[in-house]
C-alpha cells in the first residue's frame, strides 16, 4: 500500500459468516466505484460481543 492510495478499514456486523467472499467484493467494488477506494480492510464480526471500537452512536 502506498501512501497515495486511498484506504478504509471498516468493522462489520453480520450474523452470517457464509459467503463472505462473495459479500467483501461486491463491497469492495462498491467502495471503489463509489468512493475511489483502493485499499478496503473489512473485518466481520458476529456482534456476539460489542466492538470496542464502536462509536456510541450507531449508524
Ligand atoms: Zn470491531
Amino acid at each position: 500500500m502506498s501512501t497515495t492510495e486511498t484506504a478504509l478499514t471498516v468493522h462489520l456486523i453480520r450474523s452470517k459468516m457464509e459467503d463472505n467472499d462473495d459479500i467483501l467484493h461486491q463491497i469492495a467494488k462498491k467502495l471503489h466505484e463509489q468512493f475511489g477506494i483502493e485499499h478496503p480492510t473489512i473485518q466481520i464480526e458476529k456482534g456476539t460481543f460489542s466492538c470496542k471500537l464502536q462509536p456510541d452512536h450507531k449508524i
